[in-house]
């Protein structure tokens, strides 16, 4: 009878870690190739109960089987984001190299609330938020923290807008310490910006809508009435939040119109360049930022368009002391002593205490593999997303919601002959085949214009061809 002490040796033992690990890399190598071959269909198409009788809450009592067969159903079942006809939500094909890094992440567990818990880690996320922040134009001051998403990125950023602009401590006072707040928000944001100033407490009316214009970019005339309408409705504004780019179309609102509106009027400018902050990488693209420079708060996620696995968010402030007003609150058994604002404590300034070695996986692939590396990525998706709609446009049988101006690209196919009170429900019923099939996948959105489908050019490994051969599958699918 082996004692607990004899399995916990076995189960942490480092040569069978070697034996299991040189397995597991054949094994995601072998994968890997199939993937980016285009080998596998995108998505396994079982519906969401087939899965969950495949992996049951069934767990046995001893050990039982072996690591590679298990992975392989794993595998099997999962959904290929390496496949170069993946055209779907914005998130990475991450490159092996930060998936080697997560891995390393995972075995040191350097969970790095305090800097004692995560030497090493603390350090590779300061600098490579320093040089995120550089690449973005903000001022030597800047800095700020990794977080887990774009959600919990927006959430950090609008708590310390609160904190430096409500004029009432409402972190510790609480929402009803003083006047009711309000953001001025374009109509295309992402729903977590919403479901932040909920989480604050500011109900619905915590959103003040902007409005956009045809090309779905915040109108700058529209700011004045947006503010005029929070005051009205007896809302204190303190902050607008611009899309670089928003998530339906990927638009890119006019940051220098809201950064000129947000001086004039003292409020807090916040920019969710969760997907395309990465445009600041591209020669080619990032005058698309301009005036990014003078925001006060920025969100960009590393895990959409700098190929890295989820999850790793920057918030980035101009003045980097203000990132540790969003969570103000001390914590004697953790925070020592009466510095309650050391730098090197990121745990002072994240939503989470506990977190992964975010920093490893981007400071890895930028030293390893140099930065133009990541500058070429982002042109060339968006060159690629620009050809694509130029095709569209041109094809007589396809419609482009409007010019890219990043790498999504909402479109919609109008065959001869079907009307057009029947092109919503077509462009569903098209998107359903598509993907049961497995040849490709994509998303779709419900534009003021109707149904679109809608594509995200993320992976590297996407072609023209393969977007000519969407086209082609659609017009066969009919
Ligand atoms: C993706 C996205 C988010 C949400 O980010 P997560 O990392 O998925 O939480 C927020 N805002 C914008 C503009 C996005 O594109």
């Amino acid at each position: 009878m082996q004692t607990f002490r004899d399995r916990a040796a076995a189960a942490y033992d480092a040569e069978r870690f070697r034996r299991q690990g040189h397995q597991l890399v054949d094994q995601l190598a072998d994968y890997l190739a199939s993937a980016t071959r285009g080998a596998l269909p995108v998505m396994p198409p079982e519906p969401p109960a087939e899965n969950l009788a495949r992996f049951p809450a069934a767990f046995p009592e001893e050990p039982a089987g072996e690591l590679h067969p298990f992975l392989e159903r794993v595998l099997a079942a999962s959904h290929h984001l390496h496949h170069p006809r993946y055209v779907g939500h914005q998130v990475s094909a991450p490159l092996p190299l930060a998936a080697l890094c997560d891995f390393v992440s995972a075995l040191l567990n350097n969970g790095m609330a305090v800097y004692e818990m995560g030497p090493a880690a603390t350090a590779m996320e300061l600098n490579v938020l320093r040089w995120m922040g550089g690449q973005l134009g903000l001022p030597e001051g800047a800095g700020g923290v990794l977080t887990s998403g774009g959600s919990v990125g927006n959430l950090t950023a609008l708590l310390a807008a609160r904190q430096a602009r409500a004029g009432y401590d409402a972190w510790n006072g609480g929402a009803s310490a003083g006047p009711p707040l309000t953001v001025l928000v374009p109509e295309t944001a992402h729903y977590c910006i919403a479901r932040a100033t909920k989480l604050m407490g500011w109900g619905a009316a915590g959103i003040t809508p902007v409005a956009v214009d045809a090309h779905f970019r915040l109108r700058p005339e529209a700011l004045e009435e947006a503010l005029a309408a929070a005051t009205r409705a007896g809302r204190r504004p303190i902050a607008v939040v611009a899309c670089a780019g928003s998530t339906a179309t990927g638009a890119f609102d006019p940051l220098e119109a809201v950064a000129d509106f947000c001086e004039r009027h003292g409020l807090w400018f916040h920019v969710d360049g969760a997907h395309g902050a990465s445009a600041a990488l591209s020669p080619r693209y990032r005058h698309q930022l301009k005036g990014l420079e003078r925001a006060d708060s920025v969100v960009w996620d590393a895990h959409k368009m700098m190929m890295v696995p989820a999850l790793i968010t920057a918030v980035l402030f101009r003045d980097s002391a203000r990132s540790f007003e969003a969570f103000a609150q001390e914590a004697s058994y953790l925070f020592h002593g009466q510095d309650t604002r050391r730098w090197s404590d990121l745990g002072l300034r994240t939503l989470e205490c506990t977190k992964e070695m975010m920093g490893l996986k981007l400071y890895a692939c930028l030293s390893l593999l140099g930065t133009r590396f990541f500058a070429d990525h982002v042109t060339a998706s968006f060159d690629l997303a620009r050809r694509f709609a130029e095709r569209l446009r041109t094809s007589g049988d396809f419609e482009v919601a409007v010019p890219p101006d990043c790498n999504i690209v909402c479109f919609r196919h109008t065959p001869a002959g079907v009307p057009a009170s029947e092109l919503d429900a077509l462009q569903g019923r098209l998107r359903e085949r598509l993907i049961s099939r497995g040849d490709f996948y994509l998303v779709q959105t419900t534009l003021p214009k109707g149904v679109y489908l809608r594509t995200t050019l993320i992976n590297p490994l996407t072609s023209d061809a393969d977007l000519e051969a969407l086209m082609d599958a659609l017009r066969g699918l009919r």
